[in-house]
C-alpha cells in the first residue's frame, strides 16, 4: 500500500509527534545544513543534499558519560523519547552497520536505550547529493531497504510517497490517516549516480594487497592525518573512555591517528601512516563484511569530498578492483 503526505500535512505530522518527543532534524546553519533539536518543524529544509555531519552523534556522542560512580556505580542511559526526522539512507545504513557492534558479545546499554527510544523518519534521495557519493554501488541508496519506521520519498508534486518499515511506523500512518492519502501512484526508486562498482569484487581484491607496502604508501601519501574521514563517516564508531573521579566518559577516536592502537609500553603497533590507512580500509571493505555480511561504508561520499588531504577514496577503491 502506498500513501501520500502533503508538505503542509508532514509539518503538521511532526508537530502531532514531537509533542512528546524531542525532534531532532536537519536545519540550516550558515552554509551548512546539521542535525540539530527542533522547536518548529517549519524551519527543517525538506531539500537538502545530506549533512556535513552524519547524526550518529545521537546515538554515539562526540563526548558522553556512559557511567556515573558513586557509592554504587551506575550505568548512564538516556532514554528520552526521540524522533529523528530527514536523515537520509546513506546514514541510516551507517547506523545499522554500528548496531551489528554495540549489540554483539556485551549489549551496550547506552547506546541501545537510545536506539529503542528513537523513532526514524528517513528521507530518501532522488537525486544524488554529492558528486562523491557511491551510496547505490554500497546497496545504501538512494533509497533506504530497511531500519526506518517511516520513509518518505518526495514526489514530482511537492508532496511525499510514505511506507512503513516497522509496526510503530504502520500505526502513525493508521493513526494520522487524515494526513496521509492511499494512491495507486509509485515512487522512483533509482538515481543515476554514474558508473559504480561491486564491492564484493573488492572484498575479494583485498586478499592479495594487504602486504603490498608500496601501494598503501602511495594511496595515503597526501593523508594529514587529521581523523576527519572517521568523525565525519557515518559508520565509524570507534571511542575511546576516560574515567575521572565521579564518572566514566567516552569520545571519539579514530584509526587513523598515532595513538589509537599506542600500548602501556608506549609500542605503536601502527606507528606508520600506511598501516593505519591500510586498516581503516580493510575494516570498512573486508573485514566488517566477512564478519556481519554488511558494508561498514555506505558510501556517503563525505570522507572524500571533506579530506583536507583530497584522498580520493573511492578512486583508490576503483583503482584496488580495476588494477591492483
Ligand atoms: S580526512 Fe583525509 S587527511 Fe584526514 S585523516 Fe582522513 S584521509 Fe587523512
Ligand atoms: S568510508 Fe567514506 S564514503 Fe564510506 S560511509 Fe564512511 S565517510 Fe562515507
Amino acid at each position: 500500500m502506498n500513501w501520500k503526505i502533503s508538505k503542509d500535512d508532514l509539518i503538521n505530522l511532526l508537530n502531532k509527534i514531537s509533542k512528546d518527543k524531542l525532534l531532532i532534524a536537519p536545519l540550516n546553519q550558515g552554509k551548512d545544513v546539521m542535525f540539530c533539536e527542533i522547536n518548529d518543524p517549519s524551519d527543517i529544509p525538506l531539500d537538502y543534499a545530506n549533512t556535513v555531519k552524519p547524526p550518529k552523534e545521537f546515538f554515539l556522542a562526540q563526548q558522553e558519560t556512559i557511567l556515573s560512580f558513586g557509592k554504587k556505580p551506575s550505568a548512564y542511559i538516556d532514554d528520552r523519547k526521540k524522533v529523528l526526522f530527514g536523515i537520509r539512507p546513506c546514514d541510516l545504513s551507517g547506523i545499522i552497520s554500528m548496531d551489528n557492534t554495540f549489540r554483539e558479545i556485551v549489549e551496550d546499554t547506552n547506546y541501545l536505550s537510545k536506539r529503542a527510544n528513537t523513532l526514524i523518519i528517513a528521507l530518501a534521495c532522488t537525486k544524488a547529493c554529492d558528486e562523491n557519493a557511491f551510496c547505490e554501488s554500497m546497496g545504501a541508496g538512494p533509497v533506504a531497504k530497511s531500519g526506518y519506521d517511516i520513509q518518505l520519498i518526495r514526489s514530482g508534486d511537492d508532496s511525499f510517497f510514505a511506507s512503513s518499515g516497522s509496526k510503530e511506523g504502520e500505526m502513525i500512518i493508521k493513526e494520522n490517516n487524515g494526513l496521509f492519502k492511499k494512491t495507486s501512484e509509485t515512487p522512483l526508486d533509482k538515481v543515476d549516480l554514474g558508473v559504480g562498482f561491486d564491492p564484493i569484487t573488492l572484498v575479494k581484491k583485498l586478499d592479495d594487497l594487504f602486504d603490498d607496502i608500496e601501494f598503501w604508501e602511495d594511496v595515503s601519501k597526501t593523508c594529514i592525518r587529521c581523523a576527519g574521514c572517521n568523525y565525519l563517516c557515518p559508520s565509524c564508531f570507534c571511542f575511546n573512555v576516560k574515567d575521572t573521579s565521579s564518572e566514566r566518559r567516552r569520545g571519539w577516536d579514530s584509526c587513523m591517528l598515532r595513538g589509537f592502537t599506542r600500548e602501556a609500553s608506549t609500542h605503536i603497533p601502527r606507528n606508520e601512516l600506511y598501516t593505519r590507512f591500510r586498516q581503516r580500509m580493510y575494516h570498512k571493505y573486508k573485514w566488517h563484511y566477512e564478519r556481519y555480511d554488511s558494508h561498514m561504508c555506505t558510501g556517503c561520499g563525505r570522507c572524500i569530498t571533506y579530506c583536507p588531504g583530497n584522498v580520493p577514496y573511492r578512486e583508490i577503491i576503483e583503482r584496488i578492483i580495476k588494477d591492483v
